[in-house]
C-alpha cells in the first residue's frame, strides 16, 4: 500500500513526502481510511509503530476545511506526559507546515498566559495533559462544545498514573457527536470500560 492510497489531502501526502517516508506503517495503513471516514478507532498499538502519524496525518486532512472559533478547540488530543505531548506538537508542525493552523499546546510547569493566548485566537489544535486541561476549564476561559475529534493516546499509561477519572469527566465536557480515535498498547479490563463507555461502533485496529 502507499500513502497515496489511503485518501489524505495532496498537502497532507506533500508533506509526507518532504519527510522522506516511503510506505505506511501497518497501524497507518489501517486506521488512516476509517479515521478519514469519520469512523471511531480503537487502535491497540505500541510506541515506535507510527501511531502518532495514523492519527496526525488524517485529522491535518479533515482540518482543511473550516476555522477555528475564538475559545472552541476543533480538536482535543490528551496525553498523559508533557514530553508525549510535546512530540505530537512537532508531528503537527512537521505534515501541517502547510496549513496554518493554530495549534495549542496545554500542559503543566509553564504560565497559563501564553496558553489563554493561544485558546482565545482559537485553536485548530489542543494537545492537552489531563490535569492541566481541567485547571484551563475550571478557569472558564475553555469552550469544548465545539470539539469534532477527541484522541486519547496511551490510555493505559493514562491508568498507570491515575488519570481515568479525568479522562471521564474531559469525556463528559465534550460534544456526544464526535469521533473519538483511542490508542493504547495494552487493553486491561479498565481500558476496555473507558472504550465501551466513549467509543460508538468503533474499527478495532491491532498491530
Ligand atoms: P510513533 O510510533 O508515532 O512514536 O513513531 C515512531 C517513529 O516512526 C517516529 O520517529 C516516526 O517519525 C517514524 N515513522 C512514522 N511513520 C513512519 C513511516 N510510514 N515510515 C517510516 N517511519 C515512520
Amino acid at each position: 500500500t502507499l500513502f497515496s492510497e489511503l485518501g489524505l489531502s495532496a498537502k497532507v501526502l506533500a508533506a509526507v513526502e518532504a519527510t522522506g517516508y516511503t510506505e505506511p506503517t501497518p497501524i497507518q495503513e489501517q486506521a488512516i481510511p476509517h479515521a478519514l471516514e469519520r469512523r471511531d478507532v480503537l487502535g491497540i498499538a505500541q510506541t515506535g509503530t507510527g501511531k502518532t502519524a495514523s492519527f496526525v496525518l488524517p485529522m491535518l486532512t479533515l482540518l482543511e476545511k473550516g476555522r477555528a472559533r475564538a475559545r472552541m478547540p476543533r480538536t482535543l488530543i490528551i496525553e498523559p506526559t508533557r514530553e508525549l505531548a510535546a512530540q505530537v506538537e512537532e508531528s503537527f508542525a512537521r505534515y501541517g507546515k502547510d496549513q496554518k493552523l493554530n495549534v495549542a499546546l496545554l500542559i503543566g510547569g509553564m504560565s497559563f498566559d501564553e496558553q489563554d493566548k493561544k485558546i482565545d485566537r482559537g485553536a485548530d489544535v489542543l494537545i492537552a495533559t489531563p490535569g492541566r486541561l481541567l485547571d484551563h476549564f475550571e478557569r472558564g476561559k475553555l469552550l469544548l462544545t465545539g470539539v469534532e475529534v477527541l484522541v486519547i493516546d496511551e490510555a493505559d499509561r493514562m491508568l498507570d498514573m491515575g488519570f481515568i477519572p479525568d479522562i471521564e469527566r474531559i469525556c463528559k465536557l465534550l460534544p456526544f457527536t464526535r469521533q473519538t480515535l483511542f490508542f493504547s498498547a495494552t487493553m486491561p479490563p479498565e481500558i476496555t470500560r473507558l472504550t465501551e463507555q466513549f467509543l460508538q461502533n468503533p474499527v478495532r485496529v491491532e498491530v
